[in-house]
């Protein structure tokens, strides 16, 4: 018996496995697509089968399986229409493999009726645990009372009720928590994934995919190519930590993203660079063009209005380095630094201005 507990489990940690490789690219939920829910509920119901035809034999004549699992499964992934499909896959296979008999009959009843009830708990329960705990108990009961119909023999009835509640909680617990374990490996390897390239702080871009889409600007040059870098720094940013604290610093930061966004177009490479320096990578567009963009960010940063926590209104500036390739820097390889050496310069000028390498235009 013990053989085949352990053959069960392992058949649900293989296609729960497999699953998890699918959701990797799609999460599911009840609001995912009729398409997506169908094959998932499907997988499910494939799962509930699978784990009926390997079901434990506890007495001769009658087998338990673990088959409404992948009921609650689909429930709690899916929502009530994706249950009730499981419900009658599992429902309806058992009656093609046992044949029809009073017991396959009742038991494919109870496996839709699983169906239903899991869907509804799925749908008016919102902790995920309560969920699987309700699930959990309607899943003991439900068959239990169908084992009482079938079975006359008090101790046949004893014994397979002891089994199935206890080989059913084990592998229940064993499920949960490893559907937790994969939930969370799931959601850390997408925040992983998103903030490889991205700066947590503001979502911009961030220094390594900065990197990332320079290189790909390099290497796509052609003889005509124009290329601009503008690196924005926020003036005396230290002395605003010191004066309104470190938070009102990062929401000063998270404003400042937002207004380099909206004072870029779509195709401009916007990116925090580290601490309170930002950069905007452009290409392809008229050489006025790019001047203009750096001092439309300069006025707007000016202009704003950087709210506070408390409500306070502050105002900041920002000073702009910008080298354009090739008209003040011939070497593309050169860009980042002659950007760089703008921006020292525009703080050396006195800040909140643009330079152009060592042209003041503002
Ligand atoms: P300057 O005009 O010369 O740029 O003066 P500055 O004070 O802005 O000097 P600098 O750019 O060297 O200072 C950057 C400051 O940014 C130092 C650090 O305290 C602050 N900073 C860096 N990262 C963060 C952050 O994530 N949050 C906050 N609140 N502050 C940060
Ligand atoms: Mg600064």
């Amino acid at each position: 018996m013990l053989k085949d507990l352990f053959l069960n489990v392992t058949i649900i940690i293989s296609v729960i496995s497999v699953g998890n490789q699918l959701l990797i690219k799609e999460e599911i939920t009840p609001s995912s697509s009729l398409k997506l829910r169908l094959f998932f509920s499907s997988m499910a119901g494939v799962l509930g089968i699978l784990l009926m035809v390997n079901g434990v034999q506890v007495l001769p004549g009658v087998m338990l399986d673990f088959g409404n699992i992948a009921t609650i499964l689909s429930a709690g992934y899916c929502g009530f229409g994706a249950a009730v499909i499981t419900g009658l896959l599992i429902g309806i296979f058992r009656l093609f493999y046992a044949g029809i008999t009073f017991a396959s009959i009742i038991a494919a009843l109870t496996a839709i009726m699983i169906g239903l009830g899991c869907g509804y708990i799925a749908r008016i329960v919102a902790s995920k645990f309560k969920k699987w705990v309700l699930m959990n108990i309607f899943i003991l009961i439900l068959p239990s009372i169908s084992f009482v119909i079938i079975l006359n023999n008090k101790l046949f009835l004893f014994k397979t009720l002891s089994i199935y509640w206890i080989g059913t909680s084990i592998v229940s617990i064993l499920v949960y928590y490893y559907v937790k374990y994969l939930d969370l490996s799931r959601f850390l390897y997408k925040e992983y994934q998103i903030y490889s390239s991205k700066d947590p702080r503001t979502g911009l871009n961030n220094v390594r995919q900065f990197d990332n889409e320079l290189n790909k600007m390099i290497k796509g040059l052609r003889d005509d190519s124009i290329i601009a870098l503008a690196f924005i720094d926020i003036d005396l940013f230290k002395k605003i930590n010191d004066t309104y604290g470190h938070q009102n610093g990062d929401k000063i930061l998270e404003d400042l993203g937002k207004i380099l966004l909206s004072s870029c177009s779509y195709s401009d490479i916007v990116s925090r660079n580290g601490g309170d320096e930002f950069s905007v990578l452009m290409t392809d567009c008229p050489r006025d063009k790019l001047l203009e963009v750096a001092e439309r960010i300069r006025l707007a940063v000016q202009e704003h209005k950087f709210y506070l926590l408390n409500g306070q209104v502050i105002s900041i500036t920002v000073s702009i380095g910008v080298a354009i390739y090739p008209d003040t820097v011939s070497d593309i390889n050169l860009i980042v630094e002659k950007a760089d050496l703008a921006l020292y310069e525009a703080k050396r000028a006195g800040r909140n201005r643009v330079i152009v390498d060592k042209n003041a235009l503002v």
